[in-house]
């Protein structure tokens, strides 16, 4: 059987974060990173925004503003980020105060999805190069602690220190390895929302400030703000036996691609479960495979138009003269998303869609697109015997699928978490 000190399964930015900051700080040490897909498949890889700033990206169950500004310089000194520039958007604090909302002045930059992935190639290069193992298109499929082997669909890995960076999408794996494990974890709170898309001059704020951040009452905020060249998209999740369902999710082309014109974003509201239903991974699948029925096994789109009348949309909808663009994922089904989303939570997001064009006037123009739904599942929260992600002796959970991220700048923070974790504990 193999051995390497040091495995780490998932190559997002988590997993890249603590295998650069180990591989730098213990030359000496053997470590492998693998990845069931042949490239990182989260945010890296799409549309690739990256926010520099406290709290954007960080859970503050695991963070607290110091810690996670001392990991983010250190994550910054690393990437080397062009950092977009914010102009003119006084006005849009102003108007946004007077009406209860907060407008967070974020420090970001943006790779696009072309550039993310070149990204990606410079990273696993620069890696290799080290003399970190790289395995991609090998799956982890269990595990046995106390003996320290991985099994992957194709082979056995001992190892002394293991890294479990599974992102989003690793979500419930993570949840059966910390089952095998015997782990306790809580895993009861989700963000819900639908995604907004619209002409650009309809939200013309992102001219001047890439990913507005918004914060609205009831728990309810814009997320990932896409332009210029800006698309939706659909990610699958489920399996053969339980059902697929879909949740939309949006990114962007760098500058050097053609714009299309139009800006997509999310609005979300965060659900905090409690007693007798716990599980957001429950609720969440719930809530998509309701979407999914409505939808004839497709995510739900609507015309605000037709959604403020109450009206659900039809094919027509989407080529009437008052609908001035195409959707960009056409794949949706026209339909009536309150017949599918928990009242309490379109409520939310109705009332932020709102005020939002108090404060940028356009949003509410007829032709503007919501799809549904739009869910994230990153909440699982395992119990930490220490601060650097410690779940047992030599385990560390990290990244968006363990709760301590949610964007890429804080999975990689999460990342050089554990690694001084386990950079302390070899001494
Ligand atoms: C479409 C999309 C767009 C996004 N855009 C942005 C953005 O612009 N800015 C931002 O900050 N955040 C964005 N995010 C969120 C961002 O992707 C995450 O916050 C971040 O990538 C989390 O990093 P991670 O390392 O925890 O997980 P991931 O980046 O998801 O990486 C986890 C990796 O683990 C692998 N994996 C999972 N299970 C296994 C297994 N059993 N065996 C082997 N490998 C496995 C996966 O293939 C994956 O490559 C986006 C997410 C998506 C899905």
């Amino acid at each position: 059987m193999q051995h390497y000190d040091i495995v780490i399964v998932g190559t997002g930015p988590a997993g890249l974060g603590a295998a650069f900051e180990l591989q730098a700080r213990r030359p000496q040490d053997s470590i492998l990173i693998l990845d069931k897909n042949e490239m990182s498949s989260g945010g890296l890889r799409n549309d690739c925004k990256m926010n520099f700033s406290w709290p954007i990206g960080f859970p503050e169950t695991c963070w607290d503003e110091v810690t996670a500004s001392y990991y983010l310089k250190r994550v910054e000194d690393f990437l080397q980020p062009a950092i977009m520039e914010r102009k003119n958007i006084r006005t849009y604090v102003h108007r946004a105060e007077k009406i209860g909302v907060k407008l967070l002045e974020i420090r970001q930059s943006h790779l696009g999805t072309d550039g993310g992935i070149e990204l990606i190639k410079q990273l696993t290069a620069r890696l290799q190069a080290a003399g970190v193992a790289i395995a991609l298109g090998e799956t982890m499929k269990t595990m046995d602690a106390s003996a320290k082997v991985i099994t992957t669909d194709k082979r056995e890995i001992h190892y002394t220190d293991l890294i479990l960076a599974p992102g989003r999408s690793g979500f419930a794996f993570l949840q059966d390895m910390m089952n095998l494990c015997s782990i306790p974890y809580r895993d009861n709170i989700v963000d819900i929302g639908v995604r907004v898309e619209t002409r650009e001059e309809r939200y013309p704020i992102v001219k001047d400030y890439y990913d507005p951040k918004f914060m609205f009452p009831k728990k309810t905020r814009t997320f990932c703000t896409n332009s210029r060249s800006a698309h939706v998209v659909q990610e699958r999740y489920g399996d053969p036996e339980t059902g697929y369902w879909y949740s939309v999710n949006g990114h962007a082309w760098s500058s050097s691609r053609p714009a299309n014109g139009l800006v997509n974003f999310a609005m979300l509201k965060t659900v905090t479960l409690t007693a007798p239903l716990a599980s957001g991974q429950a609720y969440a699948r719930m809530l998509g495979m309701q979407a999914s029925l409505l939808g004839g096994g497709r995510p739900i789109m609507q015309r605000i138009g037709d959604f403020r009348l109450g009206k659900r949309s039809f094919a027509e909808s989407f080529t009437g003269d008052l609908y001035d663009f195409e959707p960009t994922l056409p794949s949706c089904t026209p339909g009536d998303i309150a017949l599918s989303a928990p009242a309490k939570v379109l409520n939310a997001l109705w009332n932020g869609i709102k005020l939002l064009d108090s404060i940028v006037p356009g949003l509410l123009h007829p032709s503007t697109i919501l799809y549904y739904p739009e869910i994230k599942l990153y909440a699982n929260k395992p119990v930490f015997i220490d601060q650097y992600f410690r779940v047992a002796e030599g385990l560390y959970l990290i990244g968006d699928g363990a709760g301590t991220s949610r964007g890429i700048t804080a999975a990689w923070a999460s990342g050089l978490r554990a690694a001084d974790g386990i950079l302390r504990e070899r001494g």
